[in-house]
């Protein structure tokens, strides 16, 4: 029997799909990074025509927040159990959210001492970016904006803490309900099953949305503001590499006790997600994936320590508000002493906290630190052009960071799948 042609574009159509999903999702968006990159440097500024499928699909995943936040947030602290439970996890992750972000901000101001970064910087090659508006939030409209005073306004305007600790309080409402929370705890875990699949789904648009973001930044890029900042640019790389491999790499050797490799394996799809979104909030469905399904962290403990992280965790920010308020100094001459390195580390571990999980919020967190030391404001202009390539670099230091933490938190409280994460070969 002959076989119809149409027929036969369908099976060949259905040969080529099944041959590129069955290359792991891990592979297919590295392959997309680099080639974005290519892509972006041969066609210069033209690559911006195709940016809009990287906006598409950095809409898809933003769709996936409020949801897969309230779903499983609610569900992972219903399913912990009891609240001294919830308590054990919160603590350990506080304190590794805060000790890790001091060592970051210090090793920034360390970095920005010893290399000095703007010493020599020539001014009248950059051309100067638009400087953002200053946050003039003060610390009671900060505190009285976590509080979710209505909490559809509050997804509406995709706010994400507040909707943590509506989540939060939830799920501790549905445990201390016992039995009768019972229905409401059934209905957030099958949803949070959903949300899962549909993450799923939009998961499979991340290669072509890498491509087009990467192909963006690479074709775009200002080259000559580049060469000029090239030290901070370098050196801001620089020091995310070794929070990334000596914090982390220590925490996850050190005090999880996993295979260091086997992590950042696992952690493939959502650094990518993250360097070429830069944003933590976009990635986070991603980083949540990737927690649970390759690292082995249960349910509970990553919602939590993820979702929470992906807002106040952000090492890579907080070193480098430290670097950037020194390169400010440097390049103004403004003399700081011991003092002022101290209020720096204070105020720039506090401005990562405040930080949204957005492009560019570290640069807007700026002006808090530079005007408590005196640094011009007009050193934000200066990094502004560069500070998309550098944005980056940070957000993928921050997402690792609170995957890293939710690893060595469950492993802690003995909510880890040792086994799930050494498997992670095939993600
Ligand atoms: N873009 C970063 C993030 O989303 C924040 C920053 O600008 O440093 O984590």
């Amino acid at each position: 029997m002959q076989r119809s042609p149409l027929r036969h574009w369908h099976c060949k159509k259905g040969d080529r799909l099944n041959r590129w999903r069955s290359i792991p999702l891990w592979q297919r968006v590295i392959a997309a990074l680099v080639l974005g990159i290519i892509v972006g440097r041969l066609w210069g500024a033209g690559a911006e025509n195709i940016k809009i499928i990287g906006d598409v699909f950095v809409a898809f995943i933003k769709m996936l927040v409020v949801p897969l936040i309230f779903f499983s947030l609610v569900a992972g602290v219903a399913s912990i159990g009891d609240l001294r439970k919830l308590g054990s996890v919160g603590w350990r992750a506080m304190l590794i959210f805060v000790v890790t972000g001091q060592i970051s901000v210090w090793l920034g101001l360390l970095l920005g001492t010893l290399i000095m970064p703007g010493a020599g910087v020539d001014t009248s090659a950059l051309t100067m970016g638009a400087v953002p508006e200053p946050a003039e939030t003060s610390w009671r409209e900060m505190l009285l904006g976590m509080v979710p005073q209505s909490p559809v306004q509050v997804m509406a305007d995709v706010n994400v803490l507040p909707l943590i600790i509506f989540s939060l309080l939830l799920g501790i409402g549905i445990l201390m309900a016992k039995e009768d929370g019972e229905p409401v705890l059934k209905i957030f875990e099958s949803g949070s099953v959903v949300m899962q699949k549909v993450t799923a789904v939009v998961m499979e648009l991340t290669p072509f949305g890498v491509f087009a973001l990467m192909a963006w930044v690479a074709g775009t890029l200002g080259f000559d503001a580049l060469a000029a900042l090239g030290k901070l640019v370098f050196l801001n790389y620089f020091g995310c590499f070794l929070i990334i491999v000596f914090i982390y790499g220590g925490l996850l050797k050190l005090i999880a006790r996993v295979p260091v490799i086997g992590f950042f394996r696992g952690m493939v799809d959502a650094m990518a997600v993250s360097y070429s979104t830069a944003s933590s909030n976009a990635t986070l469905p991603v980083t949540l994936r990737c927690a649970e399904r390759n690292l082995g962290v249960s349910k509970s403990v990553a919602s939590f320590v993820i979702s929470l992280g992906a807002t106040i965790n952000m090492n890579g920010t907080a070193m480098y508000l430290g670097m950037a308020t020194l390169f400010g100094a440097q390049i103004f001459g403004v003399n700081l002493s011991w003092g002022d390195y101290g209020m720096i580390a204070l105020l720039g571990t506090l401005g990562a906290v405040g930080a949204a999980g957005i492009p560019g919020a570290g640069l807007i967190m700026m002006a808090l630190v530079f005007s408590a030391v005196g640094v011009p404001l007009e050193t934000i202009a200066f990094v502004a052009g560069v500070d998309r390539i550098m944005d980056m670099m940070r957000t993928t230091t921050n997402i690792t960071g609170d995957a890293a933490v939710a690893v060595t938190v469950a492993s802690l409280t003995g909510e880890l799948d040792r086994a799930e994460l050494i498997s992670a070969d095939d993600v």
